[in-house]
């Protein structure tokens, strides 16, 4: 099966999203680097790397902050990132911007055929999601709260991380 991509943007990232991907010790995973860059260049909506690589100190942070429920989080080994849309030139946690920058993500892991997931809809690959990203979030949703009764879904609408064979 085929992919076809939409026009290119002509967005780019600035240098704060450089450094997140640089990261300070190592960079985020050359594999991930390549599906975000992809889907920076198709995305319908402008995006930049909130967070890259994290450090052991802003990993513990976030856990005790409940923002995270694991306390190795998938950025401390670069194989994760946190792609925020910009909305007239600040970062925006809306989720029908979100969407769109997981449409991106999505056609770039299926064009290059590098498997992420997708803090939407955890369950499942990215690129193998039925319907638009935000179908697949609400179905992930009222899975995980039917097979978890009580449990809110941990949902993270910006983040994306690698599989690794
Ligand atoms: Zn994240």
């Amino acid at each position: 099966m085929t992919w076809k991509l939409p026009p290119q943007s002509s967005f780019t990232f600035g240098k704060h999203s450089e450094a997140e991907l640089a990261g300070f010790e190592f960079p985020v995973h050359p594999k991930l680097q390549a599906v975000t860059r992809l889907a920076l260049a198709i995305s319908g909506c402008d995006f930049g790397i909130h967070d890259g690589v994290r450090t052991v100190a802003e990993g513990e942070a976030n856990f005790v902050a409940g923002t995270s429920r694991t306390h190795h989080s998938k950025h401390q080994d670069g194989l994760a990132v946190d792609a925020v849309p910009w909305s007239n030139g600040k970062m925006s946690w809306r989720p029908d911007h979100c969407f769109q920058v997981a449409v991106a993500h999505q056609l770039a892991s299926r064009f290059l055929r590098i498997p992420i997931i997708w803090g939407g809809a955890w369950d499942r690959m990215l690129a193998e999601l039925v319907g638009t990203p935000k179908i697949a979030h609400q179905a992930y949703v009222e899975r995980f709260e039917r097979a978890n009764p009580g449990t809110k879904a941990l949902v993270d609408l910006v983040h994306f991380q690698l599989v690794l064979p």
